[in-house]
């Protein structure tokens, strides 16, 4: 399973709600390194056309909801595993799908707080000019279980977990029914 963190910093432990729902944004993002903490939970469960910036306050524009702006191989590939998903009882749906540079850009100086350097917070986050979400190749996908479907499953329609320490993080990275590439063992490998 590979958790390759399991702290939660301090300043994210506590649930203000100013905060909140900024956090789950970034726990989407893969920024809250513990799989099964509350943070985590709490991405599923927001709406997923808030509208946020780091801060927690309303930004211009809305965060893309399912498959809006992916790259249309992407979202098409995704919406075949997620019926198949589906149909087998197993619970599948994006927390994060594509995002403006804008949005990105709040995930990455927010990245930069939490993690102190650019070279630790790389593990977690891009910056707008390299993340695979702001191009629309990307999708981050939960609950975990499904998560863990999509792994065991997503390559039948070319889809791919990416890294190590992210199981939430998928993109179209092989050609239907071959093999996935071998994982890195975090973004600030690529
Ligand atoms: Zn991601």
């Amino acid at each position: 399973m590979g958790t390759a963190s399991t702290e939660i910093p301090a300043t994210r432990r506590v649930p203000g709600a100013r905060r909140a729902a900024a956090v789950a944004v970034l726990a989407g993002a893969g920024l809250v390194g513990g799989s099964f903490s509350a943070v985590t939970v709490a991405a599923q469960d927001i709406s997923p056309d808030v509208s946020l910036t780091a801060a927690g306050a309303p930004a211009a524009k809305s965060i893309a909801a399912g498959t809006d702006g992916l790259d249309p191989s992407l979202a098409a590939a995704y919406n075949s595993a997620a019926a198949e998903a589906h149909a087998q009882g197993v619970s599948l749906s994006i927390t994060s799908g594509y995002r403006t540079p804008a949005e990105q850009e709040a995930l990455w100086e927010d990245g930069l707080q939490t993690y102190g350097s650019p070279e630790a917070a790389r593990r977690w986050v891009l910056p707008p000019s390299e993340s695979t979400h702001v191009t629309g190749q990307a999708i981050d996908v939960g609950p975990r279980e499904g998560a863990q479907w999509l792994e065991d499953n997503g390559n039948h329609w070319g889809l791919c977990r990416m890294y190590d320490n992210e199981w939430w993080h998928f993109e179209l990275a092989t050609a239907p029914d071959a093999p996935c590439p071998a994982r890195l063992p975090d973004a600030s490998d690529r």
